[in-house]
């Protein structure tokens, strides 16, 4: 067939191209983030179609989400044009071994119409298992097995080759229940997630004829975000390239951001040994961001000792430096965001309007959504979640809720029917039968159903005692709610823990755990603007109903872990925070190996703006129901200086809190010991921007930010506090004031969070 003339060609540099036309053979582009990877992978793609190497369906390309599958399917479509008939084959790994075993179930002992458990099936399949072996499940929770077989299937073993050195793994029973496992799910005809790989991997080793046919037919592939495979996939890899070699994969070890889910940067790093004569090409050129942003993104990254090193260079312009802002607190931070956007969004920033589909806010952890969702909500800018369900519309969230409705309306028959057996209290199916007849029968609602059925001895063993304490713990939550003699947010705390809701996910150990019990804690906070529970459900139930799905630009939020291969004109990185951003965990861990991945992870985030590059953090975090001062990120002290500007927040020194007065000024040592701003972080940006002559921030003096203070307050002072605004103190009792705020009324409000106004 004859090449047909590829204008693609044409947008891109040399190395790009080479990489593109160099079509046989091992090939790997190893470069950093934005240098035009996938870009050339996609053009790639086209070139082998266009130029006749390859029939659509002869080319295997692999890509780390579905996003980015859709993605790439447009480009290579738009860059052909109707030349090419036919589509290669897409996606990612799973997409794609969900195909393979279709076709070829029965070598892995199943029918093609297997069906695909997800992670509930399998943890209650898990925990039959566990029961029958004479494990106390509480000890032994299924979750926990759960994410240890995930992990060995992450490694591509079978229950047959999970080495010696893992055998102890489950009181030393984990292997062989997932022996037992792997059978049982051979006779339900299923699989989980993780079979997907390994069902065909096994398939590949031990049917060398059925290999051979997909090594013949897959001529060419192609792998992008090669960083993070992990062995299983690695494994599929090579052996379906075994045979021609013709395989292209691109990543950046400096991306590499899922070592915690099994991936394993080394396969990037060991190619060239895998694959003899391998063509490495290297890109330098970063067309995404501007010369700032790339260097404040390189001199985070410099940070890490592992890693293979890289030069970024760019022809863009200098641009803006990475903005760089310290809030009083979350709140503050969500509320200078979302006028920032709108700012930008109207061009009144001093550039071009950009589209909110051009902007983004990246989070760390997702519960960092909450606080972004419900500003944005509150505002009325339209925003979506990308890569999870918003949150108010999380499992975990819409059970608590459950348990606050419930507790504030016991005939919400829903409610009940969510949270019967949530958590696991031996009331299935048949119990709640009973429950449902019982009600019905006597024309009541469904706790009042149960509470006949416990009068009536109607129901036996564990149940009973379980259904009885359920009914008389709504009976307590409700009587509570009613008095009001208790704060509601005490209550909805209470109803948690005394639920056992908390516990559920205390003793979860999947990798998603610790973020649902973060949610709750996020929930419990959001309560705080609210008089009482049913203030707060009325809230939510109207700003979901008003955020159905509308058309139109929306601003993006999620993870920094979804943001991968993204890119925006304008980015907000907020909660930088040690503890935070890097997480607890990886601060705790010995060595710095999870310290390493979060600062690629800090790479990742300032790498997806193109322009504008907004880092912030703020100086108190509500913790468990506690303020606590949050000390900025050590990330952010590794930003070059020459590529970042120190804004003045306006919540601290503007505004409101600029009219705050000199009398705390004495007390301001007293205090700021225990406080952000004396740590070595906050002082030295202070010191940088007044280095450059920039507006240097007010001194702390002028916020009063410790309990000490409150003797400055005296009845009829005026003073401001960042939730209610302005207002005047009636009284004074120990560290709380009576304030009558000028529009949110007479509160009670803890002293340090006040600060005295001159108006
Ligand atoms: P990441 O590591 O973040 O996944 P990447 O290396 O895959 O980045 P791409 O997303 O392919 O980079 O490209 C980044 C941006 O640069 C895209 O907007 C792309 O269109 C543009 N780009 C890539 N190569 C060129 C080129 N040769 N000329 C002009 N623009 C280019
Ligand atoms: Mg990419």
């Amino acid at each position: 067939m004859q090449a047909r003339p590829a204008p693609y060609l044409d947008s891109l540099n040399p190395a790009q191209r080479q990489a593109v036309e160099t079509l046989d053979g091992p090939v790997l582009m190893l470069a950093g983030a934005g240098t035009g990877k996938t870009k050339a992978l996609t053009c790639r793609i086209a070139h082998l179609l266009t130029t006749g190497r390859a029939r659509p369906n002869e080319v295997l390309a692999v890509t780390f989400t579905n996003k980015a599958a859709r993605e790439m399917k447009d480009r290579v479509g738009a860059l052909m044009g109707a030349t090419v008939e036919g589509m290669p084959w897409l996606g990612t790994f799973h997409a794609i071994c969900v195909k393979l075993l279709r076709r070829h179930a029965e070598l892995a002992g199943l029918k093609s119409n297997f069906t695909i458990l997800d992670r509930d099936d399998q943890n209650r399949l898990l925990k039959q298992l566990i029961v029958a072996d004479g494990l106390d499940e509480k000890r032994w929770p299924a979750r926990a097995l759960g994410t240890v077989i995930d992990g060995w299937k992450n490694r591509a073993l079978t229950p047959e080759n999970v080495p010696v050195a893992d055998s102890s793994a489950f009181d030393g029973r984990g292997v062989e229940i997932y022996a037992q496992y792997q059978a049982r799910l051979k006779t339900l005809n299923a699989c989980d997630f993780g079979d997907l790989l390994l069902h065909v991997v096994s398939i590949f080793q031990n049917h060398s004829d059925v290999l051979a046919q997909y090594q013949r037919w897959f001529k060419y592939i192609l792998v992008d975000e090669y960083q993070d495979t992990n062995v299983a996939q690695y494994m599929w890899l090579r052996l379906l390239a075994a045979g021609h070699k013709n395989i292209c994969c691109v990543g950046d070890d400096d991306q590499s951001i899922y070592g915690w889910r099994g991936a394993e940067v080394g396969n990037i790093l060991r190619f060239e040994k895998d694959f003899e004569n391998a063509h490495v090409v290297k890109l330098e050129q970063n067309y995404r961001s501007t010369h700032h942003i790339l260097g404040a993104a390189s001199g985070v990254i410099a940070g890490n000792k592992g890693r293979l090193g890289k030069t970024l260079w760019t022809e863009r312009d200098e641009g803006d430096k990475v903005r760089l802002i310290g809030h009083w607190d979350g709140d503050e931070e969500a509320r200078w965001i979302g006028e920032e956007v709108e700012a930008m969004q109207r061009g009144t920033r001093g550039q071009a309007p950009i589209s909110l589909d051009d902007m983004a806010i990246l989070v760390r952890a997702s519960h960092q959504m909450r606080g972004f969702e419900d500003r944005f909500l509150t505002i009325g800018l339209p925003y979506r979640v990308i890569g999870g369900p918003r949150f108010y519309e999380r499992m975990e969230i819409r059970d608590a809720m459950a348990y606050f409705r419930l507790a504030i309306s016991p005939t919400d028959d829903l409610a009940f029917e969510r949270i019967i057996n949530t958590p696991k209290r031996g009331l299935g199916d048949k119990a709640q039968q009973k429950i449902q007849v019982a009600a019905r029968s006597n024309g009541v609602s469904l706790i009042e159903g149960a509470r006949l059925l416990v009068a009536a001895k109607g129901i036996t063993g564990k149940g009973f005692k379980e259904l009885e304490k359920f009914v008389a713990g709504f009976d307590r939550w409700h009587s509570w709610i009613s008095e009001a003699r208790r704060s509601h947010i005490e209550v909805a705390e209470l109803i948690l823990e005394e639920s056992g809701y908390i516990e559920m996910w205390q003793n979860d150990k999947t990798p998603e755990g610790p973020g649902r019990l973060e949610n709750l804690k996020e929930l419990v906070k959001a309560l705080e603007g609210f008089e009482n529970l049913q203030g707060f459900l009325e809230h939510v139930s109207l700003i979901m109903d008003n955020e159905s799905e509308q058309d139109g630009e929306k601003v993006s939020i999620m993870t920094l872990h979804g943001a991968k291969g993204l890119e925006f004109p304008a980015v907000f990185l907020p909660g930088w925070e040690d503890g935070l951003f890097p997480s607890q965990r990886s601060m705790d861990e010995s060595g710095v190996k999870g310290l390493e991945e979060e600062r690629r992870l800090a790479y990742v985030g300032i790498t997806r703006a193109e322009a504008i590059c907004t880092i912030s953090f703020a100086a108190n975090r509500r913790l468990y129901g506690q303020w606590q001062s949050a000390m900025p990120s050590r990330f952010i002290d590794e930003l070059p200086e020459a590529h970042v500007d120190v804004l003045t927040p306006p919540g601290l020194y503007g505004g409101g809190f600029g009219a705050a007065a000199a009398p705390q000024s004495t007390l301001h040592e007293e205090a700021a010991s225990a406080n952000v701003y004396n740590s070595p972080g906050w002082r030295r940006l202070q010191s940088r921007a007044a280095q450059r002559g920039m507006t240097q921030p007010a001194e702390a003096k002028n916020i009063t930010i410790d309990a000490t203070a409150v003797s400055a307050h005296t009845a009829g002072d005026r003073v401001f506090h960042t939730k209610f605004g302005y207002g005047t103190v009636m009284g004074i009792e120990g560290d709380k004031l009576d304030i009558e705020f000028d529009k949110a009324g007479a509160k009670k409000v803890v002293a340090r969070f006040i600060v005295a106004a001159d108006h």
